[in-house]
């Protein structure tokens, strides 16, 4: 049964469009069950009603033009219920629904699962058979179990808005949804970046140049076949004759009348070498995993090797010929922060990824670049997206194709407000962040990249609360040596003093990697990270630490932050250790002060060891993004409870309150650092409850002071008193949202919300 589930999967998912697709799955479920029909219905949410998409076994002509009700006959009560419906005589249910057109008159036996992605009904699988029985357990298994592995492609289907159009019109407009990454809403053309090597994903593109494109495919193989002959001279000494005759497969396999013939003809019809290469190897390897012969199953494995190696050679030509339009939105199933990087960001436009979460580094970076981006759109299909207009819709986390001219207009109305309320903020550049009754706060940037430094101070930025040093290490390719990490950390400093400069010592492990720093865990959430890992280098910290206060000299504005700090033992090593490198820099005859050392709140741990980390250390300062995943246990980056993250969790607005309150009684001051700081309406309720400094994005910065200017703190704590009593993290969320678009902040704090 297994290996029959495992080959409908596989078929369906290498089927062409999503009509084959829906076709060969009542056929192959038809098949698998020995019954006389299968049918797909999928639930149309416009109309309410379930329209049959697929059958076999039922009329033909029924397909596309039968539909019953959501509440309407046996299919209507299998999404009602939400479970299995087996029936020995469907005649008899009294909810049956007799369809003439359909030609179901001989059919008794009944068996509808329902079809659920995310907890929602997307459609009813139905068998149905002639003679009165009840299906058995393992068949309703079954059905059940292929249901769900194949919700996936239905509800890629559903999203893409093809289903109830015509099925294959690519015109027609298509909404996306997945979360919002970073707000703002832009317009370009869709530029899908897709890791090398990795043949399934590259996309479908024209070839410009048709003979250039089959001379690359030409200088590709040439190449491959002596890299195939090399590693058959090398196995010689290893290697039998049996195995040895593999190559010879491979070598016959690559000659110029085998596959090259196949990827040479689809070139000629227009498509550029990789995208050729892709489609023959992929229609070879799903012939041979049909076979029921297990050696020519394994095959398959032969032809996507070989179609990897002849696509390294490809794109080794062909690396850096990505050309950017002027306004691309980038694509891709995820895109790291270094990825990012490397592009021009002039031509940025917006991002799209399929997967990764709006806490994701690479989402942060794009805030921080204040670049509209859209994350964990994870039915958004990339290769049929790429060189197609797409709008990025960040502020509602949604990416449409082929929008109609007024939604496009009405789109470049909103990009146009956005720029003029932006321009509207510049004026308070130079005005304090200071309520209507006099209560100041000081508000700070996070930095990473050089080019924040710019966009914070032409946003006033009173100084950096959080400069993360992963970024300048993860754009590297080896650990920044001293001297390369006191030249960037210089820049930072200087351009800043006399306000401080918050550097965070190295914080990577996590959802952080560094690609020479490669770390192998089960649990990197839960692993060797921040603190835990430098502090098991010395080497690495000492080196950080002394770079840092080189660069101090005669600036004397650095502050150094521990990140994921989970005890006081943690903290006084890592004291220690600073303390060490500052003795034999002044002994090297650097004339620097001690700087202030703080730590992060990230943890739950440390929530409750607030007080005692204050008595030891000079500031304190609350990772929310952190803080909010490890005290709601939810990843960051996993969409799939993307849902549950909220800072407006009781239990996250509590600790909070908890570590002002202990960092006080300590005397010392405490800040937020983590995204809750950069949103007006969360940064609001942060100042009510005493936060001494907010640092943020520079893309929030002026919309922040914008909110502070235009409320009392009279209001401020009423609203925090009612806040905390509610037990609904979701209520307390909208409610901020509500209460100060009624005193007059909409525009800052809406999420805006374009039909
Ligand atoms: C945080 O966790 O809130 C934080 C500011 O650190 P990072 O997002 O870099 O993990
Ligand atoms: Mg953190």
């Amino acid at each position: 049964m297994l290996d029959t589930l495992r080959r409908i999967v596989q078929e369906v998912n290498n089927a062409p469009d999503i009509r084959s697709a829906l076709d060969l799955m009542a056929q192959r479920v038809r098949d698998a069950m020995g019954t006389e029909v299968c049918s797909i219905y999928l639930r149309d949410n416009n109309e309410e009603r379930y329209m049959l998409m697929a059958s076999e076994g039922l009329k033909r002509e029924a397909v596309g033009r039968v539909s019953l009700g959501t509440s309407e006959g046996l299919v209507g009560q299998v999404g009602l219920r939400e479970e299995p419906i087996n029936l020995e005589d469907a005649f008899s249910h009294p909810k049956f629904h007799y369809l003439a057109e359909t030609g179901e008159d001989p059919f008794h036996a009944f068996l509808g699962v329902p079809v659920m992605h995310h907890g929602e009904v997307l459609g009813v699988l139905v068998v149905q058979q002639r003679d009165a029985r009840r299906f058995d357990q393992s068949e309703e298994a079954f059905l059940v179990t292929i249901s769900a592995q194949l919700s996936a492609v239905i509800a890629h289907a559903h999203a893409s808005g093809v289903l109830f159009d015509q099925l294959d019109t690519q015109d027609l407009p298509s909404i996306h949804d997945g979360q919002p990454g970073s707000t703002g809403a832009a317009i370009g053309i869709g530029v899908l970046l897709f890791p090398e090597t990795d043949l399934s994903a590259v996309p479908d593109r024209d070839a410009t140049d048709i003979s250039g494109e089959i001379a690359l495919l030409d200088e590709a193989l040439v190449r491959v076949r002596q890299e195939i002959r090399d590693l058959a001279e090398r196995a010689k000494k290893t290697l039998g004759p049996e195995e040895q005759a593999l190559f010879d497969v491979y070598l016959r396999m690559l000659d110029r009348q085998a596959l090259p013939a196949e990827v040479v003809a689809r070139i000629r019809e227009g498509q550029w070498a990789q995208g050729a290469l892709r489609m023959v190897v992929d229609a070879h390897v799903h012939n041979f995993e049909m076979m029921d012969d297990p050696y020519l199953r394994e095959r398959a494995a032969d032809v996507r090797d070989l179609g990897r190696r002849v696509l390294g050679q490809l794109q080794s030509r062909n690396r850096r010929r990505i050309e950017f339009p002027k306004a691309c939105i980038l694509m891709g199933e995820d895109i790291s922060a270094p990825m990012l990087m490397e592009m021009p960001e002039e031509n940025i436009a917006g991002i799209v990824t399929t997967r990764g979460s709006r806490n994701s580094h690479m989402a942060i970076v794009a805030r921080a670049m204040g670049i509209p981006t859209v994350v964990g759109a994870q039915n958004l299909p990339l290769k049929k997206l790429d060189g197609k207009e797409l709008i990025v819709d960040g502020f509602r986390g949604r990416v449409i194709a082929n929008a109609s001219a007024e939604l496009k207009a009405q789109f470049e109305d909103i990009i146009a407000e956005e720029k003029h309320l932006l321009a509207g903020l510049e004026k308070l550049r130079d005005e304090p962040a200071e309520t209507e009754d006099g209560q100041r706060i000081t508000l700070q940037v996070n930095t990473g990249l050089m080019t924040d430094i710019v966009r914070s101070i032409e946003r006033g930025a009173e100084g950096v609360g959080l400069y993360r040093t992963e970024i300048p290490f993860m754009v590297r390719d080896r650990f920044p040596s001293e001297e390369e990490q006191r030249l960037i950390y210089r820049e930072q400093l200087s351009a800043f003093a006399p306000h401080g400069v918050t550097m965070r010592t190295l914080d990577v492990g996590g959802d952080k990697p560094l690609s020479y720093f490669p770390i192998e865990e089960d649990n990197p959430f839960l692993g060797w990270r921040g603190i835990r890992l430098t502090l098991d280098h010395p080497e690495i910290f000492i080196v950080q630490v002394r770079a840092m206060l080189k660069a101090a000299e005669g600036l004397n504005n650095l502050r150094i932050m521990l990140p994921m700090v989970t005890s006081v033992i943690e903290a006084e090593e890592a004291q220690h250790l600073i303390h060490r490198a500052w003795l034999e820099v002044r002994e090297e005859g650097v004339d620097v002060e001690m700087p202030p050392v703080g730590v992060m709140i990230e943890v739950p741990a440390s929530v409750y060891q607030a007080r005692a980390l204050a008595q030891r250390v000079e500031f304190l300062s609350v990772g929310t993004n952190d803080l909010t995943q490890y005290l709601l246990a939810v990843d960051r980056n996993n969409r799939q409870v993307s849902e549950l993250y909220n800072s407006c969790h009781p239990a996250v607005l509590h600790a909070l309150l908890h570590v002002v309150e202990q960092a006080h009684e300590e005397g010392k001051p405490v800040s937020v650092c983590g995204e809750m700081a950069g949103d007006p309406s969360t940064a609001l309720i942060l100042m009510a409850m005493g936060f001494d400094s907010l640092s943020m994005n520079a893309s929030n910065l002026l919309r922040v002071k914008a909110a502070v200017r235009q409320v009392n703190m009279t209001f401020l704590r009423r609203l925090l008193n009612e806040v905390l009593a509610m037990d609904n993290g979701e209520v307390i969320a909208s409610y901020l949202d509500l209460q100060l678009t009624k005193v007059g902040l909409g525009d800052l704090v809406r999420h805006r919300k374009p039909t």
